[in-house]
């Protein structure tokens, strides 16, 4: 099957980015052409602040879990967690057939498959530079070496039936690479010679001009820190930036020193990376890190993560005294290796802090020359799009205004606007042989994971997080009979709410609340079972009372605490506590009544509020102002047949029926502008 444009009757390539695009992280691309899907890179992002315990940020594949029939194979183009983390969580819920990449990255991902139970779930098939591998019917790429900071790492040359497309992967050019694998320039302009169709190339550095400095620039900077330490070394990198690690290494041997590791990546990098041989260290290099206080501090370099001050990571627990092994020392030299991703500059500055409050030497910042990005500059940018030279471009792999830059820079190269498409994520490039353009989107959104890495983080949850951190949460503990009475004191607990309602006040509170619940919703809450204990909405109740709380909270103290209320049932019968809500004065009276929740105005209501609750009681009593009649926005209890209450049996006594009269009563009348009016009661 083909698949044509109504317009051009053309075959048409279709390329989706589900990932990556306005963001740094969770690239991951799907190539489609007629039958055939082909996925490349599948990654993963790290979560923002507000994520509460969200480990693992995926993209939402919605779209591969409804085409997985189609799925033909997989590329990698390297081992890094943005362009790989994503595919084990993926394999549990699709399979993929084949997965052909670098022997690093797949290596890496093994461990990863089998620690999520899915290496059954597809084959994996090393590649080597200039290996071309055949991916369905329409698809064959090419894997070019590139430079990189992560060592074998490819870019792609993906043949397709419209033409060539060049997949840059992550890339910078390195002349004097580390490991001595070089950029294969020539086959890149081998496919410019040919003519390239289209360009997809990494714009993480778009703003910065010039070239990107080789990662061996480094080296004499972290040799001259490493030389004139006194005490112990302390470096700390990513573990997956082979390069600066076998430098490290390098040093500590050039140095004289052995090398304690620290965290669970940083062991199992380095484990994989000289069992394959792309790390050249002796065994009598490393010490344990039981061991290593038997080692002179003079003699002692620790590499470790931390560098992006993850709280759990080894140097921020170093950091914090909270590392059983390993203690800060006065004289100890501590080297950050690694710029701060944005977002994590906080955590690394605080981390930075407490190391220098300490008394240890800490060199960090881009003035020291200790760290280069693994991403090529403009300069680079413009060598890839001179070599390739394509007919049309896609900047990629970058935040909006690096697209933006970037698709600049390609014009300054020649690629008209015209021939540029920025995108986001879930938008459909088509591309044929004499035409770029953008079709209408697929489903592309966030999927959290927490720790488990299995259960999926959705928006309610992260909801209830962020309320939890901002504002604490209250629990009510009520007991209510059957037949509708609050048998005994509510308990109400608050943690890490910070109010200026003492604990009297807040119990007050709640017992008012569970009283005009009980007087004013129980009907509607309630379904008689024709037998003894009639059929209560429980749940209903629960939330009945957490909104009406929530609300006064809102309202009065200015916080929005998590609510969860509990209800003990109690048979019917059960002797009636009175409580206190109506015999101890309410020294801040609000307005009262399910109307008066909804925002009426405080002033007008001043005195007479705390009494409007009993307002609504009085009206509960009276038919033409029946609360059941009208639709309850705030409630979503189940309705009872009989949506029009008789006069109320409650025998609730009315303090002040004027009440009924207030704002409050008039508001109770127009449920449509409830919502509206809570949230500008709230701001
Ligand atoms: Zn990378
Ligand atoms: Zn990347």
């Amino acid at each position: 099957m083909t698949v044509t444009t109504a317009k051009t009757k053309q075959p048409t390539l279709r390329v989706i980015p589900l990932g990556g695009l306005h963001e740094i992280g969770k690239n991951t691309c799907v190539f489609e052409y007629g039958d055939d899907l082909m996925l490349v890179d599948a990654g993963l992002a790290f979560p923002s602040d507000g994520m509460h315990g969200v480990n693992v940020v995926l993209p939402d594949t919605s779209f591969l879990r409804e085409n997985q029939k189609r799925i033909r194979g997989m590329i990698v183009t390297h081992g890094h967690e943005d362009h790989i983390g994503g595919i084990a969580h993926h394999l549990k819920h699709f399979n993929i057939p084949v997965i052909y990449g670098p022997r690093l990255a797949l290596s890496m991902l093994t461990g990863k498959m089998d620690e999520a139970g899915v290496s059954d779930r597809t084959t994996l098939q090393t590649v080597g530079p200039r290996d071309v591998v055949k991916v369905g019917q329409h698809f064959s790429v090419e894997f070019i070496r590139n430079t990189h900071s992560m060592a074998d790492s490819f870019s792609l040359a993906i043949t397709t039936p419209v033409g060539t497309i060049i997949f840059t992967g992550d890339f910078k050019f390195d002349h004097t690479p580390v490991d001595g694998e070089h950029f294969d320039l020539a086959r890149l302009a081998h496919h410019g010679d040919k003519g390239v169709l289209c360009l997809f190339s990494d714009s993480t550095n778009a703003e910065v001009p010039g070239f990107c400095p080789p990662e061996r620039s480094v080296f004499p900077n972290l040799d001259r820190h490493i030389a004139e330490a006194e005490g112990r070394v302390i470096v700390t990198t990513f573990a997956s930036s082979i390069h600066r690690v076998s430098m490290i290494l390098e040093l500590a041997l050039k140095n004289g020193r052995k090398v304690g590791l620290l965290g669970r990546s940083m062991l199992n990098v380095i484990a994989k990376a000289r069992e394959l041989g792309y790390m050249r260290a002796p065994d009598e290099l490393f010490v344990p890190i039981k061991q290593i206080n038997h080692v002179s501090d003079r003699e002692t370099l620790l590499l470790m993560t931390g560098s992006q001050g993850e709280p759990l990571a080894a140097l921020s627990r170093i950091s914090r005294g909270e590392h059983p092994q390993v203690k800060v020392k006065s004289s100890d030299t501590i080297i950050f290796s690694a710029s701060p991703i944005p977002g994590n500059t906080i955590s690394v500055v605080n981390t930075i802090d407490r190391l220098m409050m300490q008394g240890a030497k800490v060199v960090y910042g881009k003035g020291e020359g200790i760290h280069v990005s693994g991403h090529g500059f403009q300069e680079d940018q413009k060598l890839m799009l001179a070599l390739t030279r394509p007919k049309f471009f896609v900047p990629v792999h970058g935040e909006h205004r690096m697209l933006v830059r970037h698709a600049r820079t390609g014009h300054s190269m020649g690629v008209p606007e015209t021939n540029t498409l920025i995108i986001n994520n879930g938008d459909v490039v088509e591309l044929t042989a004499d035409s770029i353009s953008k079709s209408d989107p697929v489903k592309a959104g966030i999927e959290l994971l927490d720790q488990s890495r299995n259960g999926i983080v959705d928006a309610r949850v992260l909801k209830e997080r962020q309320q939890l951190a901002e504002d604490g949460i209250v629990t009510i503990l009520a007991a209510i009979s059957t037949d509708g009475a609050m048998v005994a004191p509510p308990r109400v607990n608050l943690r890490g709410v910070v109010t200026t309602a003492d604990a009297r006040k807040m119990s007050l509170w709640t017992e008012r609340e569970i009283k005009w619940v009980l007087e004013n919703r129980w009907k509607q809450l309630t379904r008689s079972t024709g037998g003894k204990a009639p059929d209560v909405d429980w749940m209903g109740v629960q939330r009945e009372v957490e909104v009406g709380l929530g609300r006064r909270m809102r309202r009065e103290l200015q916080v929005e605490p998590l609510i969860l209320c509990l209800v003990q049932p109690a048979p019917a019968g059960t002797p009636v506590y009175k409580g206190r809500a109506d015999s101890e004065p309410d020294d801040r009276p609000a307005p009262r009544g399910r109307g008066g929740r909804h925002g009426a105005p405080q002033g007008g209501n001043r005195h007479g509020g705390g009494r409007n609750r009993d307002g609504g009681r009085n009206r509960e009593a009276t038919p033409a102002r029946v609360i059941g009649s009208a639709p309850t926005g705030a409630s979503s209890a189940k309705p009872v047949p009989a949506s029009t209450p008789s006069p109320s049996p409650a025998p609730t006594k009315v303090q002040q029926p004027a009440a009924a009269q207030s704002p409050a009563a008039v508001d109770q009348e127009m449920p449509a502008g409830r919502t509206r009016r809570r949230r500008s009661a709230a701001a």
